[in-house]
Order: structure tokens, then C-alpha cells, then sequence
């Protein structure tokens, strides 16, 4: 693994970096405190090509390889993680999926709306009864002549309100036994405007405040088989290769978050005097102001590590959850640490760490808690299945 930049990866790198600065950091307090962000930053994301990367230019892609893909969304991490989930979800995890599982006709439609932003995708799993325990969903697809009817309802949905296309995961298995769990599952693509869907905007998070979180209901809403993603009775291999791939997007979000942390108690450190000297000159705070710099640098290291093995074709699933786990917890860690160098005044809104520390605190609940991580990382490691 090589871990210099080439020219187009730092060039990207860059062009994240100065966006992030002026079109997110300035803006990101006032998008939290008014609970959305301005939907114009969509426009502006798939101006500069940050909708499409990875995606093939045919499609309306802005091509780039993994690694981009990761400094990109460290960076719109350290601007805003409700931005920056924006793009793990609607590219991440629903653009990427259609790149890998759609038809020709699946791929020509929908990619260069999502890639121009003209268009925005959710990824729908997680249902009010089942979220660690996925394969259980209850949310149902039955036949009826050509299309299928879709009835059920599913929680806590990223863009949910904003999307125009959601991946929605159902059950089309009868009753055997060998077609229970996941392997009874398929996967569609619902335009979200379509007659008996309904989403409803989940109010009073801790964090991502500025995100659309949804519920989902779905009452026999009509769809063509056209509308399915992979074959039938394999929609969970199509979420799961979708998640493989988004733990690296949380990941590199979580590095940008803890990078935040760092900048800020840094600075702030070398302002803020007590007992007549800088607090950076206390070594506890020194100490800190180490561990966090220890964490981005670990996770960092940890998540590009999963970009290298896409790029190389080499199996990822395991070093995306180690990855996934260590980068979530870091980021969490060093949203705490940091708000301790801040003292009280980090926990006013006047300083942003009061807000890493609340946008962190998903990173280890969503796209697999920190135990389901544990419980996959173990399984690979000993080949049992452990609950
Ligand atoms: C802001 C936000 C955005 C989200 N966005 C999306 C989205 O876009 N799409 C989507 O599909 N979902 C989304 N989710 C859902 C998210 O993926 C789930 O919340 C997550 O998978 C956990 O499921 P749960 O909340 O039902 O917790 P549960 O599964 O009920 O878990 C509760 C606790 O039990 C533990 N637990 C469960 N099973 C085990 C086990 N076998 N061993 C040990 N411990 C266990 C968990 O680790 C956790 O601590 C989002 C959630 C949030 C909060």
C-alpha cells in the first residue's frame, strides 16, 4: 500500500478541502441549530463532482478511485457530518449499489440524476422492529401480474424526506424454511413519489441534526419488476456488499470529525491561559491533545487501508468493519477529549465540539453498532458464528 498521494488524489484532496471551507464550515452551526442543512449544497457538491465519484464518466460519473472518494468525505466530515452523510448514502450506499448490481437501463436512468444531483437516493433497511438483526425484516413484496406491491415501514432513513429514490429491502420469500432470513429478500429501487408511500421526518436528534431522518411507509406501492435490484431472494447479498462499502464512507467521516476535534483544541489550547500560560503549556492537556492525534492518525491509516483493498480487488468486508469500529470510537473519543480541553466553554454552542461530540455519537450505532462490528470481526477470525 502506498501511502502517497498521487497528483489527481492530492489535487482532489485539495478541491474537498477548500470547499469544505467555504461552501460547509461557515454555515455548519446554523444548519444544526435550524435542523437542516440548505438544500442548495447538493447542487454545489455535484458541481465540483463529489456525487460522482467512482462512478464511470458514461454515467455521468466523475470516475476517481476509493482513496479520493475516502479524502473527500474526510474532509465534508470535518466540515459537517450532515453533509457529509448525505453523500455516503445517496453515492455510497445507493449510487455505488446501482454501479454494481443494476441493469444497463437501471444504470442509464438513474446514475446521471444522482451523480448531477438533479436526483437524491436513500438506502432503506433498518425497519422499526429489526435494525442490528436486518435479515429478519418484515417489509414485504409480493407479486401481482408484472409489478410487485410493496407494504411495511422502515425507520430511521438518511435523506428519507429528501430522497427521490429509495433502496428499499423486502421480503419476497414464502413461508419454507429456506427462505427465511436473508435469504428471502429483495431488493427495488421506489421512486419516494409514488401512490402509498409516506415519510415522516424524525424530529429531536441528539446529532446530524441537520440531516433528513425518515420513517418510511410503504402501502401497496406499486413497482415494475424493473424497479428490482438483483436478482430475486438476493437483496441482502445487495445490501450487505452496500454496507461493506459504506463502513469505509463512516469511517473516512469519522477521521474528518476527529481531525475537527483536533484543530480546534489545538487552537484553542494555545489561546485559553490559566495559572498565567497557555494550557498547552500543561502537560495533561498535551496529553489529550496526543491521543486524539493518535486516533486520526490511526483511523486514517485503518480506512484507507480498506480503499486499497477495493482498488486491488482483494476481499475488504472484515477491514471495513475494523476500520468502521476503530474510526467510530476514535471519533467519539477525541470529540470528548477535545471538549475537555475546551472546559466549560466547550459545552456552549458558541464552540463547535459540543457538536462533534453529538454528530460522533451515531457514527457507533449506524451502519452496524460497534457490537455487531465485534461480532463480525470475530466471526472472521474464528470462523463462529457468535450472538
Ligand atoms: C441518525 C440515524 C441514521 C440512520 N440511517 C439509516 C439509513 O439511512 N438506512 C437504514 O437502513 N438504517 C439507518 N439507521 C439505522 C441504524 O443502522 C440502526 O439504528 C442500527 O443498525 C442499530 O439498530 P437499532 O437501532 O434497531 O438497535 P438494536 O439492533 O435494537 O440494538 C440495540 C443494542 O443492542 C445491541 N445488540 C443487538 N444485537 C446484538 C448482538 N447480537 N450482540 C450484542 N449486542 C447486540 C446493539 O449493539 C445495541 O447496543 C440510522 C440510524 C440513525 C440513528
Amino acid at each position: 500500500m502506498n501511502l502517497e498521494l498521487s497528483e489527481e488524489q492530492s489535487a482532489v484532496r485539495d478541491l474537498a478541502a477548500s470547499f469544505t471551507d467555504r461552501e460547509i464550515v461557515p454555515y455548519a452551526a446554523e444548519w444544526d441549530r435550524v435542523e437542516s442543512v440548505d438544500r442548495a449544497i447538493i447542487g454545489k457538491l455535484a458541481k465540483v463532482g463529489f456525487l460522482g465519484l467512482t462512478i464511470p464518466e458514461e454515467y455521468g460519473g466523475s470516475g476517481g478511485d476509493h482513496l479520493a472518494y475516502c479524502l473527500v468525505l474526510e474532509e465534508l466530515g470535518r466540515g459537517d457530518s450532515a453533509v457529509r452523510g448525505i453523500v455516503s448514502v445517496s453515492l455510497g450506499l445507493v449510487g455505488k449499489s446501482i454501479n454494481s448490481f443494476g441493469t444497463e437501463e437501471q444504470k442509464r436512468h438513474w446514475l446521471p440524476r444522482l451523480t448531477s444531483g438533479e436526483a437524491l437516493a436513500c438506502f432503506a433497511l433498518t425497519e422499526p422492529g429489526t435494525g442490528s438483526d436486518a435479515a429478519n425484516l418484515t417489509t414485504r413484496a409480493v407479486r401481482d401480474g408484472e409489478d410487485w406491491l410493496i407494504s411495511g415501514a422502515k425507520m430511521f432513513i438518511t435523506n428519507g424526506t429528501w430522497a427521490d429514490v429509495a433502496l428499499v429491502f423486502a421480503r419476497t420469500g414464502g413461508s419454507e424454511p429456506e427462505q427465511q432470513g436473508h435469504r428471502g429478500i429483495t431488493a427495488f429501487l421506489v421512486p419516494t413519489d409514488l401512490p402509498g408511500f409516506t415519510r415522516t421526518e424524525i424530529h429531536g436528534k441528539l446529532g446530524l441534526r441537520g440531516q433528513a431522518t425518515a420513517e418510511l411507509s410503504f402501502e401497496d406501492v406499486r413497482v415494475p419488476d424493473g424497479a428490482r435490484l438483483g436478482e430475486v431472494g438476493k437483496g441482502f447479498t445487495v445490501a450487505m456488499a452496500a454496507l461493506a462499502k459504506g463502513r469505509m464512507s463512516v469511517a473516512a467521516g469519522c477521521v474528518g470529525i476527529a481531525r475537527a476535534c483536533l484543530e480546534a483544541a489545538v487552537r484553542y489550547a494555545g489561546e485559553r491561559e490559566q495559572f498565567g500560560r497557555p494550557i498547552a503549556s500543561h502537560q495533561l492537556v498535551q496529553q489529550l491533545l496526543a491521543g486524539i492525534a493518535v486516533d486520526v492518525e490511526a483511523a486514517r491509516l485503518l480506512t484507507w487501508k480498506v480503499a486499497d483493498h477495493i482498488e486491488r480487488g482483494l476481499p475488504f468486508a472484515t477491514e471495513s468493519s475494523i476500520a468502521k469500529l476503530h474510526a467510530s470510537e476514535a471519533a467519539v473519543r477525541a470529540a470528548n477529549n477535545a471538549l475537555q480541553v475546551f472546559g466549560g466553554y466547550g459545552f456552549i454552542d458558541e464552540y463547535p465540539v459540543g457538536k462533534y461530540l453529538r454528530d460522533a455519537r451515531v457514527m457507533t450505532l449506524y451502519e452496524g453498532t460497534s457490537q455487531i462490528h465485534e461480532l463480525l470481526i470475530g466471526r472472521a477470525l474464528t470462523g463462529v458464528n457468535a450472538f
